[in-house]
């Protein structure tokens, strides 16, 4: 399954894509896109795109979406059914498998085929990792975001099969109908290269002036803890964390966070980990990559005044 915003795939389908290729090792990858035709699938090694047609389209709908993915499953009888693990293709495949009666391997970051298949997956916010054996007449996987790296394998142009697959009311009474800009300025956390995010230490809402200033100057997305969202301060959606986003930037800057495991969980995709904290022996600083013992308020506005001399 292929998720794609506008037709355009987004990277967790491509990393599914070519998490799909190694498991099918040589073997056909079809990809299943809905109202759209997304571009460029040729490159990730799709032999065949089909395209499931139908008005629900337009907006989000979890359980039609999943019917497309059944009627395809049922016509093509593949050996695996997979889609990225973040919620969109978590939430898509859960249908499926309660559609099917199959179970769901989700979060996986390796499966090898065979009766059972045998996968490894992510479990408990990241902290374990779990071998289990699959056993079912169609797997069904998701990938966790950020276990493989997408990478191309060009085949040509995919044959494109269009079909409208048959959708009960049901199918469709969920779907979104509004959606409503994140506060993040317009990079979407889970996909930006540079977050910038800040803990109890910003001290109130007001505090997050100065990281979405230096955020803004790096081209980032802004972050925070569980202590800001359970504060008030921020909304949930700029969560890092077990309960928050799993993000994988090129760095992560995590001003006047303590380093919890459950916020940890979220940031550990990071490449690279820049921790600012007044206290030496906070617990981040054992993740860190680089580390500023200091105040956050007079750090990040003098790293931003260093950007902006060099501009
Ligand atoms: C089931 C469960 C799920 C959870 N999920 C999440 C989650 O998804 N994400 C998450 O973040 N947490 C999560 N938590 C909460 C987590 O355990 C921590 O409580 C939380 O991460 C702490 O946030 P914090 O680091 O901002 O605050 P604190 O732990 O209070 O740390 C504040 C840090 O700021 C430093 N500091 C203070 N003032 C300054 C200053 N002026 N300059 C620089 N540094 C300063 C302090 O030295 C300290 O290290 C979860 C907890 C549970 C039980």
């Amino acid at each position: 399954m292929v998720e794609h915003d506008g037709g355009e795939p987004t990277e967790p389908a491509l990393q599914a894509l070519t998490f799909a290729r190694g498991y099918a090792s040589g073997g056909q990858v079809h990809a299943l896109a809905v109202g759209l035709e997304p571009g460029g699938l040729g490159a990730y090694g799709v032999g065949t795109l089909h395209v499931a047609e139908h008005d629900v389209f337009g907006s989000y709908a979890p359980a039609a979406v999943a019917q497309s993915v059944v009627e395809l499953a049922d016509d093509l009888s593949p050996s695996a059914v997979i889609a990225a693990g973040n919620e969109i293709g978590n939430e898509v495949m859960a249908h499926v498998a309660a559609k099917l009666d199959l179970p769901l391997a989700a979060n996986c970051i390796e499966a090898t085929p065979g009766d059972p298949a045998r996968v490894t997956r992510v479990r408990w916010g990241g902290s374990l990792l779990e071998e289990a054996a699959l056993h079912a007449p169609v797997k069904l996987l998701t990938v966790q975001p950020h276990a493989v790296a997408a990478a191309e394998a060009p085949a040509g142009e995919p044959a494109v099969e269009r079909f409208a697959p048959t959708l009960s009311d049901a199918d469709t009474v969920v779907r979104v109908t509004e959606r409503v800009g994140a506060s993040t300025g317009g990079v979407s956390l889970a996909d930006a290269k540079v977050v910038v995010s800040c803990g109890r230490g910003a001290g109130s809402p007001e505090g997050f002036g100065i990281i979405e200033e230096l955020a803004g100057l790096l081209g980032g997305a802004v972050g925070c803890s569980r202590a800001v969202t359970m504060a008030g301060w921020r909304s949930h959606t700029d969560q890092v964390g077990q309960t928050g986003t799993k993000i994988a930037p090129d760095i992560y800057i995590a001003c006047g966070i303590s380093g919890a495991t459950q916020h940890m969980a979220g940031c550990k995709g990071a490449k690279a980990i820049l921790a600012i904290n007044v206290d030496r022996d906070a617990p981040i600083l054992q993740s860190a990559d680089y580390a500023v013992i200091g105040d956050l308020h007079e750090v990040v506005p003098a790293i931003s005044a260093e950007i902006r001399k060099t501009r």
